[in-house]
Order: C-alpha cells, then sequence, then structure tokens
C-alpha cells in the first residue's frame, strides 16, 4: 500500500532531507532537522503524490489517506500531550504548503487551525490567557475566511475586509495598535468576521475541528494552482507536475506574552554573505507578522539583551545547521513561554554578491570544494554584480540638496530610479509602456510577484529584511529598500507623504539598497566594482573586496571548464572590455556593423549603388583602407588571441536610405540623379529579405566585395604582425547551405591571402570556415566540413529557419506561444535543443567524420545563455561565443556543464 503521510516529532522521523520531492522542502527539512534533535513541534507532512492524485482524480483523495492521517494525528497528541478539538486540552495545529523548490509565500498557510467557540473556552481555561486565546482565534478566522473561504479584496485598491473590521473596533475603541485591544474585543472580532464570511462569501466557518482541517488541507493543495503560484513557477522553472505537500504540525505559539516571540533569520547575511547571525524577531508575535511586514521586527542580536539562554540556543542550532547542510540556511523559529522551537529550515535565498561570499567563503573554511561553490552560483546572478550603482558624488549633491527623503533597510543592493507606481498591476502596465517604474507599497504580498518583475526597485513603508519585499527582490536580483517607516502612503489618492513632502504617481524617485536611502528625482548611476576594476580601470583590485571573490571563482571555473569562450565584438573597445572579462578570443565580429561607422557608409552606398563592377571595385578601393584600420583595431585589442571575422551578411537595401530627402542627399553626394537612386533602392527591395540576396549570396555574385575584405583582413593582419603583435585571423563564410558556395568564396580567400602574403613578404596563420545556420548546411555537413575549417552556429539564424519563424517578426506571437507552452522558453533566447539541437549536433558529428579536428564553436544570441551553453558542451563544441558582458556568465555556465558532465560519467 502506498504510504502518504510521513509522521515527525519527539527526535524521530519517517523523512529525510533528501525526500524533498515527496515531502517538498519543508517537510522533508522538519524531518532533518527532528532526525538531528532540533526542537521541533510534532507533526506529519501529507506527500506531493497526493497532489497529484487530487488534480488528477477532480479533486478527491485516495482512500487510505483520511486513516494515514488519523493515525499520525494521534502520535501527534501523544507526542503533545493535547488532544486536537478537546474541550479541554486542546491541541491546535498549523497547516501549511511545502513544494519542493520553495516559493515563498506563494501558496496558502493556516495557524491556529482548530478552535471553535468551545474549544476557545476551554482553552481560556487552560492558558488562564484570554487575551491570547482570542487573538489567536481571531486570526484563525481571518486566515481561514480569506484562505478556504475566499473573503479577499476585489480590487487593486481595496484594504482587505478583515483589517477594514480591525479598524473600526480600534476607531470604536479609541485605540491605535492591534495590541491595545482587549480580549473582549478580539472575542467581537471573531464574531465579527465569522458575520462578515457568512454574508459576504455564503459560506459559514466551521465549527468542527476535523472539518477545519480538511478545508485548510484541501486550501493548500488549491493553492498550488492559484494565480500568484503558477506566475511564480513560471518565473522559475518549476514544473507544475511536482505538486505541493501539505505539512500540519502542532501550533507553538509566539503570541503568549512577553516571554514568547517568532523570528526568522539566515545563517549569514543574506544580502552581503558576511558570516554573521543575520535576521530578525518579534515578542509577543506570532510568525506571519515577521514576513508579512505588519511590524518592523528587531535585529536579531537584540535577541541577546532580550533572553540571552535562547539567544544562546539559537548561535549553537545556526553552527549545527550549517555544519550538517554545509549551506547557509534561511530558518524560522517560536518562541513560546520561554522554549524554543524550530519551525522550518531550509537553503537560504540570497543575493549574487552573498552567493558568490559565503561560496568562496565556505571553500576557504574547508566546508565545501570548490566545484560545489560552481554549482551554488546560477550563471545569470552574475548580472547582479555588474550592475551600476550611484555615481557617489552625485549622489552626495542630492543628499546635500536636501533631496534626502528617508533612509529604509537595504534589502536588495543595487541602485535603481524610476517614476513611483503605487500598485502592482499598475507597475506591469506602466513597464509594459517602456517606463522605468519603482514599485512603491505600504508592504508586498505574494499577489505583488508581477509587478515587482516589472519594476526596476521596490520600496516599502514596513516589513524587515526578510519581509516578503525584501525576499522577493533578492531573489529576483532587484533594487530593494524595505521597511522606510516615513513613508505615509494613501492607495487611494495614490500619493504619499514623506516627511512633510508629498509624492505623487508618476514622480521620480532614487533608491539605493546598498544603503537604503530613498532620494527624490533621479541619481545618476555609475558602473559596478567589477567594471570599475575590470573595465575602467579606475580601481585598484586590492581595494575591491567583491572583485576578489569574483576573481577567485571564475579561476575556479576556468580551471573545469572545457568550453572556450569567446566574444561578439566589432569595435576594439568591446573587445578590450571582453578580454577583461576574461574572453579568449573573437567569436564574430560582424563586418558589416563597421560600414555603419565614420565615412564609411558613403562609398559602401555607392559600392551597392555602381552599375557596373568596374565603378564597384572604384567604391570597395575607397573602403579597402577604412576595413583594415578597423581589423588593425581589432587585431591589436586582441593580442594574438583568434578573431572570427564574418565576410558581409545583411541584405544589401539595409545600408541605403528609405526616404525622399536622404535619397536625394546620396544623389546629391554621389553626383548622379536622384531618381537613378530612388529606382536603384527599389529594385534592391525585396517581400523576404532574410530568406533574399544575403550572406554568401552577395559575394557569390559580386566576388570583388569578398575580394575586398579578405584584402582588408590580410593587409591587417600582415601591418600588425610586422608590429611585432600575433595575429589569428579566421575568415567566416555566413550563411552556408551548399558545399560549392563555401568553395567560391574559400578560393577567394586564399587566392587573397597568398597574394598578401607575396606582397608583405610575411607569412600569418589563417583559417577558413563558415556558419551553419540554414538547415541545409547542417544536414550536408560532411560535404561542408570538407572545405571547411571550422564552423560557428548562427543559431539566430538556424532557430529561424528551422523554427520558420521570422526572427523579426516572432515578439507578437512567440510570447503568447511560451505562456501556452509549446515551447517551454522563448527559442530564440534558450536553445531549442530537441529541433535546432539536433540539427547541431549532426552537423557536430558529420563535420568531424570528415574532418576530425574540426573546430566548432557558437555566435548566435544563445552563446551567452546558461542552459544553450550546457548544450554547446553536451554536443563537444570547443567554443561559445556571447556579447562581452556576458563572458563571466558564460564562463560560469561552461565550468558548471562540464561537473555536471563529470557527474553523469561518474554516476553511468
Ligand atoms: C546568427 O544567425 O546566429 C548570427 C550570429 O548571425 P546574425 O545574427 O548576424 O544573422
Ligand atoms: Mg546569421
Amino acid at each position: 500500500m502506498k504510504k502518504y503521510v510521513y509522521y515527525f516529532g519527539n527526535g524521530k522521523a519517517e523523512g529525510r532531507a533528501e525526500m524533498k520531492g515527496l515531502l517538498g522542502g519543508k517537510g522533508a527539512n522538519l524531518a532533518e532537522m527532528t532526525n538531528i534533535k532540533l526542537p521541533v513541534p510534532a507533526g506529519f507532512t501529507i506527500t506531493t503524490e497526493v497532489c497529484t492524485y487530487y488534480y488528477v482524480n477532480k479533486r478527491k483523495y485516495p482512500k487510505t489517506l483520511a486513516n494515514e492521517v488519523k493515525t499520525a494525528l494521534k502520535k501527534v497528541e501523544r507526542v503533545m500531550g493535547a488532544k486536537f478539538g478537546d474541550k479541554k486540552n486542546p491541541l491546535l495545529l498549523s497547516v501549511r504548503s511545502g513544494a519542493r523548490a520553495s516559493m515563498p509565500g506563494m501558496m496558502d498557510t493556516i495557524l491556529n487551525l482548530g478552535l471553535n467557540d468551545t474549544v476557545a473556552e476551554g482553552l481560556v481555561e487552560k492558558t488562564k490567557n484570554p487575551r491570547f486565546v482570542y487573538d489567536s482565534y481571531r486570526r484563525f478566522v481571518q486566515m481561514y475566511g480569506d484562505v478556504v473561504l475566499g473573503l479577499k479584496p476585489q480590487h487593486k485598491d481595496e484594504i482587505d475586509p478583515f483589517e477594514v473590521i480591525i479598524e473600526e473596533k480600534k476607531k470604536q475603541k479609541g485605540v491605535h495598535l492591534d495590541t491595545d485591544l482587549s480580549a473582549d474585543d478580539m472575542k467581537d472580532l471573531v464574531q465579527l468576521f465569522k458575520k462578515a464570511i457568512k454574508e459576504k462569501t455564503g459560506h459559514s466557518f466551521p465549527e468542527d475541528p476535523l472539518k477545519q482541517l480538511w478545508g485548510a488541507v484541501s486550501a493548500v493543495f488549491g493553492s498550488w494552482n492559484n494565480e500568484r503560484a503558477i506566475a511564480y513557477r513560471k518565473m522559475y522553472d518549476i514544473p507544475e507536475s511536482w505538486g505541493t505537500a501539505v505539512n500540519v504540525q502542532a501550533m507553538v505559539f509566539g503570541n503568549m506574552g512577553d516571554d514568547s516571540g517568532t523570528g526568522v533569520a539566515f545563517t549569514r547575511d543574506a544580502a552581503t554573505g558576511a558570516n554573521v547571525f543575520y535576521g530578525e524577531f518579534l515578542m509577543n508575535a506570532q510568525g506571519e507578522d515577521v514576513v508579512a511586514g505588519i511590524r518592523t521586527p528587531l535585529p536579531i542580536a537584540k535577541l541577546k539583551e532580550e533572553n540571552a539562554k535562547i539567544y544562546n540556543q539559537l548561535e549553537k542550532i545556526r553552527k549545527t545547521l550549517e555544519k550538517h547542510y554545509r549551506e547557509m540556511m534561511d530558518i524560522e523559529f517560536t518562541i513560546q513561554q520561554g522554549i524554543l522551537y524550530m519551525l522550518q529550515c531550509r537553503v537560504g535565498k540570497r543575493t549574487a554578491f552573498a552567493s558568490i561570499k559565503i561560496a568562496v567563503d565556505m571553500v576557504d573554511a574547508k566546508l565545501i570544494s570548490d566545484r560545489e561553490a560552481l554549482e551554488r552560483v546560477e550563471p545569470a546572478q552574475l548580472n547582479q554584480l555588474l550592475r551600476p550603482v550611484f555615481d557617489a558624488k552625485e549622489k552626495d549633491t542630492a543628499i546635500t540638496s536636501g533631496r534626502l527623503l528617508t533612509k529604509g533597510l537595504n534589502a536588495g543592493p543595487g541602485a535603481a530610479t524610476g517614476r513611483v507606481v503605487f500598485n502592482a498591476p499598475d507597475a506591469e502596465e506602466w513597464a509594459a509602456r517602456g517606463e522605468k517604474v519603482l514599485l512603491t507599497r505600504i508592504e508586498t504580498s505574494p499577489e505583488d510577484i508581477k509587478g515587482m518583475d516589472a519594476a526596476v526597485g521596490i520600496l516599502t513603508a514596513r516589513g524587515g529584511m526578510t519581509s516578503h519585499a525584501a525576499l522577493v527582490a533578492r531573489q529576483m536580483g532587484k533594487v530593494c529598500v524595505a521597511g522606510c517607516s516615513a513613508l505615509e502612503i494613501d492607495y487611494g489618492t495614490h500619493t504619499m507623504r514623506v516627511n512633510g513632502k508629498v509624492v505623487r504617481e508618476g514622480d521620480w524617485l532614487s533608491i539605493d539598497g546598498t544603503t537604503g536611502e530613498v532620494i527624490e528625482g533621479r541619481v545618476a548611476t555609475k558602473p559596478s566594482e567589477i567594471l570599475q576594476v575590470l573595465v575602467d580601470k579606475t580601481l585598484d583590485p586590492k581595494d575591491a573586496p567583491i572583485y576578489q571573490e569574483y576573481a577567485k571563482l571564475m579561476k575556479w571555473a576556468d580551471k573545469y571548464r572545457r568550453l572556450k569562450i569567446r566574444t561578439n565584438a566589432d569595435q576594439p573597445d568591446q573587445a578590450s572590455n571582453a578580454v577583461a572579462f576574461g574572453a579568449e578570443g573573437i567569436g564574430l565580429c560582424r563586418t558589416e556593423h563597421m560600414f555603419f561607422g565614420e565615412g564609411k557608409i558613403g562609398p559602401m552606398r555607392e559600392m551597392i549603388l555602381a552599375d557596373t563592377e568596374v565603378d564597384r571595385r572604384k567604391a570597395l578601393a575607397k573602403l579597402l583602407p577604412l576595413q583594415r584600420e578597423d581589423f588593425e583595431g581589432i587585431f591589436v585589442a586582441m593580442e594574438g588571441r583568434p578573431v572570427t571575422i564574418r565576410t558581409i551578411d545583411p541584405p544589401l537595401h539595409e545600408f541605403l536610405p528609405h526616404e525622399e530627402p536622404a535619397q536625394r542627399e546620396l544623389a546629391a553626394q554621389m553626383g548622379i540623379a536622384y531618381e537613378k537612386v530612388r529606382q536603384r533602392v527599389e529594385g534592391l527591395h525585396e517581400f523576404n529579405p532574410m530568406l533574399g540576396f544575403r550572406g554568401c549570396r552577395l559575394g557569390v555574385i559580386y566576388p570583388e566585395i569578398t575580394e575586398m575584405q579578405s584584402r582588408a583582413i590580410f593587409e591587417a593582419a600582415a601591418n600588425v604582425m610586422q608590429r611585432g603583435i600575433k595575429v589569428e585571423p579566421e575568415v567566416m563564410i555566413p550563411l552556408v547551405g551548399h558545399v560549392k558556395e563555401l568553395a567560391d568564396q574559400e578560393a577567394i580567400v586564399r587566392r587573397v591571402a597568398t597574394e598578401v602574403m607575396k606582397e608583405k613578404g610575411v607569412k600569418f596563420p589563417y583559417l577558413v570556415g563558415t556558419m551553419i545556420e540554414i538547415p541545409r548546411g547542417a544536414i550536408t555537413a560532411d560535404e561542408i566540413a570538407t572545405v571547411a575549417e571550422f564552423f560557428s552556429f548562427g543559431t539566430n539564424d538556424l532557430t529561424q529557419t528551422t523554427l520558420g519563424v521570422s526572427r523579426d517578426d516572432a515578439g507578437r506571437f512567440l510570447i503568447p506561444y511560451v505562456q501556452k507552452e509549446i515551447y517551454a522558453k522563448d527559442p530564440f533566447e534558450s536553445l531549442d535543443r530537441v529541433g535546432v539541437g539536433m540539427l547541431m549536433k549532426m552537423a557536430v558529428e558529420k563535420g568531424r567524420s570528415v574532418r576530425p579536428g574540426l573546430k566548432v564553436g557558437i555566435c548566435g544570441e544563445h552563446g551567452g545563455d546558461p542552459s544553450s551553453i550546457e548544450f554547446c558542451h553536451q554536443i563537444n563544441q570547443n567554443y561559445v561565443s556571447c556579447s562581452p558582458f556576458r563572458v563571466p556568465i558564460a564562463r560560469l555556465a561552461a565550468a558548471r556543464a562540464a561537473l555536471a558532465d563529470m557527474k553523469g560519467k561518474r554516476n553511468a
């Protein structure tokens, strides 16, 4: 018989940390913490398989489940010494979701379950604490009413209906804080809540504890498919099929008086990675108060003053957990009348900065290996490290001129400037119009996830470093300032007051997520520490701790990766930046970009408009020295590293003016009639230019273009060599589908190379190769490789031609396609492995079958995408080439691909 329920309690658990797939992250770790003898209240986990069953079987449960739950509940009752639903000695439960991957706040939770009017009376009798009992009871009804029975705000500007009732009560009583309400007030609230639920939803609040339990369990399973959970899964690639587990656990109370409390903490600083205990707590409060950011909690260090014994116990647990998990952990705890309980632990989410620092520190401390360090840093996170910071001078000026509005918590590092909006739907809408927005909320909730994603930064009035806003922002790599209590936000009028000033929707604000400052207006940003060291060279590495950690990690990456990393660059400065980031060559220099440079577009247009070969050659002669100079610059910048230069590729009409005034100007420049220019432009018009007269077809029809470009490349190579700098040019012919196209072009390139060597009296090494970017090229790769000395996958075109989807027009339908999961990801961003990928794999194999040492790379945009890079590794390519700023990402992704490969082989 299948087991659906796993018990934990009293130092023994049926589950283990490794069982995340079945028990979810929370359930597996509750079991693990129980097993390593940490103080965990007893409970049980209903497996993710039940979730799957529930959805497959029209929201019904396996027959044996009810019995298993009953048995587990009995064990919990025994260990906790209380009975569920009992009038004298009641056991209360929490019911929480727990998926395999953490989805903070996306699904539902219910606390204090098991209370009804008679149980509450009994609990008052037992605890002699009516205020605690009725506070717990009203929280329970509120949560149950919201989560299970569906009484929630109906409109984006609407306040929570339960909060409205609480506010009315406070007004009626003339008090300001929830804590000022009496036990009788709370008791009243319970009845008012129940009435509101009945009136507004038509459902009665269930008094039977067992009914409450099953209602809560169903709500949690149901929340796996709520809108925000779905959005979150999409964002983080969590498969729908995983399902959630449900954890039912004995309640312990942080709101039982001043000797009780609750908190959340990270075993290290989640923002910077520093090895300090980092967290916050609230005395006399329940868990949700800390995370939801309703009250601003105190830093964990203050707990030492409040209760040294508990603090020391937590410090010990912190060390135990780090040693056991060899990871930075995120914990939740509750103190009930001076006794500490652990309610959760999981691997802590962190910024890119923290991620790298923790990984590097743990290697230094011999807690993990350098391989594990690499496995722990997501390549895409490196983007955050390259993000701008505020220009210090500009910021100082802004502050001294009185523009500092307030300071909050530095929850997500980096600098952001944007226009204020006060709710998530507006943030999405404005961002879709191309506005940079700063999502400003009293506090954020999981509903805001899409708006947070759309914003450049997040600013909140309440909540701490571990509030929802802070957590999610860090994970998304968003700049975030949280807990700015000076902000008085009015959702209704879309305005806020800050220390006497009024900020309206649409006003510009700047937030510094590294310091917590909130500044009026815009503040200019400047490059990150790593850029200052590597690119601007304005900072000494010695003074750049973040750079140092980054450099260590990159060194390890270089040790393990097998793929070489090149860059796509067509200017010397781009090339130098890429080298600073670690590029080992240029994988694609698009020569056509050079034609748009100073003084070049004129002769280029002359060349295109020429009627005869003689005229064309005249124009090309003007272009030759200009191109040669460009190539010299690039060869010098690359200091002997290989440089792949592609011959002209785009349809010629892209170089011509299409409006009459510009055409007239060109005619005048060239001394020909306007009409002739107009006609020629028209003549070059194509219905389908991407499949038209472009790529190698240009060089086949006009060999003199290839001749000029080869000459420019080789003369530049000879000149640079004569200056004592090594060169390694690789001439690449684009859009080849037939080996004869390549052979035709190759003959020209080789002839010119020989000529130039003779003229200049130098010998230089060079290669001639091709791009594989149309399916025929891949299919006939064994023919093409008889000529080509290297292949480079042009996956932008290869995706376009394989899918039959225009890369320039796909936006309109590809986004809905991805939403409908027809393609898991945009195939222009991340390689379509099963389609395009198979062509690539075949091309590598066929190519090497005739030329065993064939060098193979990729230079489409996918060359900077971690998943695509992994695939390139798997099919045994030699290198990937990507834009300069993605070179660090590619280095790390290539190392991770190599490590995964080694692991796979070891396990095979
Ligand atoms: C490609 O097609 O992938 C490629 C790199 O060439 P381009 O983007 O210039 O067409
Ligand atoms: Mg292409």
